[in-house]
């Protein structure tokens, strides 16, 4: 067995040690045991286990049904119950929190391994789903489906706090041609190669999604509209300067970006959306390989 890492959140100190003793005779290492939701979730993003043992009735503010909830939402590592409550009521809710196992105390221990193989089991098939669902294959970038979700996120959090952002749509300018003169695969690697380009041009907290064919979004979180013009700028000069080695051929290609901000006072994403398209269209139409702010 792969050394699987378990956390332990219990607060009756015995039952803890007497439950990592079975785990570590069963081959799981323990990575800690603590007793209120607040360190779970501390410890958890710190020492990054494969899987949680929840209890339910736990120290501090947050119970194991509240702490689970919050545990999956920040760090998507699964977390199973060991509980002494049997009431629909607590089942529910722990159910709820989408959780992959529900252990009624006291159990066997081959309830107990068994639940953890077929937790670890559903969690790495449900990390596959979500990361087809939400990734663009060719590229491996966010599509736009998720990309969808994380600007609606993001505006609600601009509004709440009076951030900003920016939003910048990149083209590829006569993508065409590049497929009907160096075939389809050379147009994939073109595609593969820009979308490298702009992430080392990227924060890891920008967002970054294929929107369709041979266009790409970028949200910039807390970042103003002379930033983002720096940064779509040197994107664009970066892409001309680049050259795509293909076969015994070089491909060079350039883009056109259309930039704009989120304004204050009732901005939605469609009215950023299509003053970003706007300015997009107007870089294509004076001559493309440019960047414009609308
Ligand atoms: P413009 O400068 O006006 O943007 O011209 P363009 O040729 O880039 O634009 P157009 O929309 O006419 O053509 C886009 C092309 O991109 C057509 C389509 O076949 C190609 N394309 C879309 N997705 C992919 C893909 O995943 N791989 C490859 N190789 N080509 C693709
Ligand atoms: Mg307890
Ligand atoms: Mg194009
Ligand atoms: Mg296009």
């Amino acid at each position: 067995m792969d050394d699987i890492k378990i956390l332990i959140v219990e607060d009756e100190l015995l039952i803890a040690t007497t439950l990592q003793r079975k785990l570590v005779k069963m081959g799981y290492s323990v990575v800690d045991i603590v007793s209120s939701g607040m360190k779970a979730i501390e410890v958890a993003i710190e020492k990054k286990p494969d899987l949680v043992l929840m209890d339910i009735v736990i120290k501090g503010d947050m119970n194991g049904i509240e702490t689970a909830s919050k545990l999956y939402d920040t760090t998507r590592i699964p977390v199973v119950f060991l509980t002494a409550y049997t009431d629909e009521n607590t089942i529910s809710k722990a159910e709820a929190t989408g959780a992959y196992g529900y252990l009624i105390k006291p159990f066997q221990e081959r309830e107990l391994t068994t639940t953890i193989r077929m937790a670890l089991k559903k969690h790495e098939e449900t990390m596959k789903m979500e990361q087809l669902a939400t990734t663009d294959s060719l590229t491996g970038i966010m599509n736009r489906r998720f990309f969808l979700q994380a600007i609606d996120k993001e505006i609600e959090r601009t509004q709440r706090y009076g951030n900003r952002f920016s939003l910048i749509i990149l083209d590829i300018d006569h993508f065409k041609k590049v497929n009907d003169t160096y075939g389809h695969s050379a147009g994939d690697e073109v595609i593969v190669s820009i979308t490298q380009i702009v992430n080392k041009n990227l924060r890891k907290v920008d967002i970054f999604a294929r929107y369709g064919g041979e266009e790409f979004i970028i949200c910039l979180p807390e970042t103003d509209y002379p930033n983002a013009m720096n940064v779509a700028e040197r994107i664009r000069q970066n892409i001309e300067d680049n050259f795509i080695p293909y076969d015994d051929k070089k491909i060079s290609c350039t883009v056109s970006i259309g930039v704009t901000n989120f304004h204050e006072n009732g901005d939605t994403y469609d009215k950023i959306f299509q003053r970003a398209d706007a300015a997009l269209y107007l870089a294509k139409n004076q001559g493309r390989n440019q960047v414009v702010y609308q």
